[in-house]
């Protein structure tokens, strides 16, 4: 499969190429040129599979030669061998509500199940090619961790990652900053994830800086996550789709998750409508129920994970929607990054054929953790009780899988508001709370960033 950048479709790549390098030159996402989807016997035959050999269906025609279909399959097979569920994934029903559990790996959050694939695909990659990477990622709280688990102690490189300073929960920073493995390295940046991510990017398009230490990255605007997550969509819709189309509910910040649906749906899979459900950082639901795509000031909430508020990957929707035509949709970001942009009504029409959105507030959020646990004597976490909130919202619970990004044990105060209960890490992870913490608390300044690389490396 060839690749090309949204903002400059004439210049082709390979997996190889997108996978290590994220981001475009040009400052686009890397997109397939062209998507040959499932057909219905296809479906019928992958309904079938196991979670990892599903994957290796999916995942496979995605990656070119960067591998032999054996080597992917056994990749996949030790990336998902230390998750808790046997399957990776699991189903719950809540009422009506299905819910698709996907925190069973390593670190607690969704983002594991993208991640020890990605770890492993680095690990294989400088099997065959010695040159020593630099892995730089800012997170919002979980993709830190799901990185440092993933990349930890493997040889030939470093992982340095970016989050915002105070602003993520105790639990979330732990598990990214009790590692001693030397090649981890955390930067605590005073700012937010937007501030972060602004860091990464300008050091990635820095040519010289980031030539100079091979850099790569594995942000949510990594390709490979986005293939990796597609997986969970096909494996729900293959357990409770019944045939008919079903809709699926996903915390969105980044929009990273979410885009992994719409990939799914673009391969063939029957979705219905995606769900978009945001907290009070609402520009993807401003932007999708009425065209506004402007930015604010991020706000802090209860789903620290979600406080962003430039979704990076709502870029690949932007060029789908402008029909594949990287002109405009470099003329769009350059607009959107001049906050100069509002989506017109005819490029909305087509975004809603297959998205629909819903807001929660922080108050709404703790109500809906009050309510599934009434009810159900369920804890579902902050974020998760997002993605159900929206769906109640907007009346869709029959047909309908919410996506649980993450295992409430992480999120100890948003759970204490709501319930007055403590939800203790799972006997694994114990551990955790003893371990001395390590990180760098550095200012939200570039220079400053880029000398504390240099100077680790
Ligand atoms: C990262 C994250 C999200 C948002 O996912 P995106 O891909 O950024 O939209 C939601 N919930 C949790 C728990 C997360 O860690």
């Amino acid at each position: 499969m060839e690749y090309i950048s949204t903002r400059n479709n004439q210049k082709n790549f390979t997996f190889k190429d997108v996978f290590l390098k994220g981001l475009a030159d040009d400052g686009g996402l890397f997109v397939p040129k062209s998507i040959k989807s499932f057909s219905k016997e296809d479906l019928n035959q992958l309904k079938i599979l196991s979670y990892n050999d599903l994957a290796a269906e999916i995942i496979y025609p995605f990656i070119g030669d960067f591998m032999s279909k054996d080597e992917l399959i056994s990749t996949i097979s030790k990336s998902y061998s230390n998750f808790r569920s046997n399957d990776v994934v699991k189903i719950s029903n809540l009422g009506n509500l299905k819910v698709l559990e996907l925190f069973h790996g390593p670190t607690l959050a969704f983002k594991d199940i993208a991640m020890q694939l990605i770890g492993n695909f680095y690990q294989y990659h400088l099997g065959h090619d010695q040159k020593k990477i630099n892995i730089i990622v800012a997170t919002s709280g979980d993709t830190g961790a799901a990185a440092i688990d993933a990349l930890k102690g493997k040889d030939n490189l470093n992982v340095f990652v970016l989050h915002p300073n105070n602003r993520i929960s105790p639990v979330q920073r732990k598990l990214m900053t009790i590692h001693e493995d030397s090649n981890v390295f955390n930067i605590a940046i005073d700012g937010n994830f937007d501030d972060c991510q602004n860091l990464v990017k300008a050091m990635f398009s820095d040519e010289k800086f980031s030539k100079k230490i091979n850099m790569s990255g594995v942000n949510s605007i990594n390709w490979a996550r986005i293939i990796a997550q597609a997986v969970y969509y096909f494996y729900a819709y293959f357990k409770v789709g019944n045939g008919q189309t079903i809709s699926f509910s996903v915390p969105t910040g980044n929009f990273g998750d979410i885009y992994a649906g719409y990939l799914a749906k673009k391969l063939g899979l029957p979705i219905d409508k995606l769900i978009v459900a945001t907290n009070k950082n609402d520009i993807l639901h401003r932007a999708i129920s009425g065209g506004d795509y402007s930015q604010k000031k991020v706000k802090e909430t209860n789903t620290p994970s979600m406080d962003i508020q430039i979704a990076s990957n709502f870029e690949r929707l932007l060029y789908d929607v402008k029909d594949c035509n990287s002109e405009v949709t470099k003329d769009v970001m350059s607009k959107i990054k001049n906050n100069k942009y509002k989506i017109d009504k005819n490029d909305l029409d087509k975004i809603k054929k297959n998205f629909i959105s819903e807001m929660l507030d922080e108050n709404e959020t703790l109500e809906i953790i009050k309510i599934i646990n009434d009810e159900n004597q369920i804890i579902v976490d902050p974020h998760t009780a997002v993605g159900i909130g929206a769906v109640r919202k907007l009346g869709l619970e029959n047909n309908c899988v919410v996506l649980s990004t993450a295992h409430p044990c992480k999120f100890p105060k948003a759970i204490e508001d709501a319930i007055s209960k403590t939800e203790n890490l799972p006997d694994s992870l114990k551990y955790v709370n003893d371990r001395k913490e390590k990180f760098e608390v550095l200012s939200n300044d570039i220079e400053k960033v880029k000398k504390y690389v240099m100077n680790s490396i």
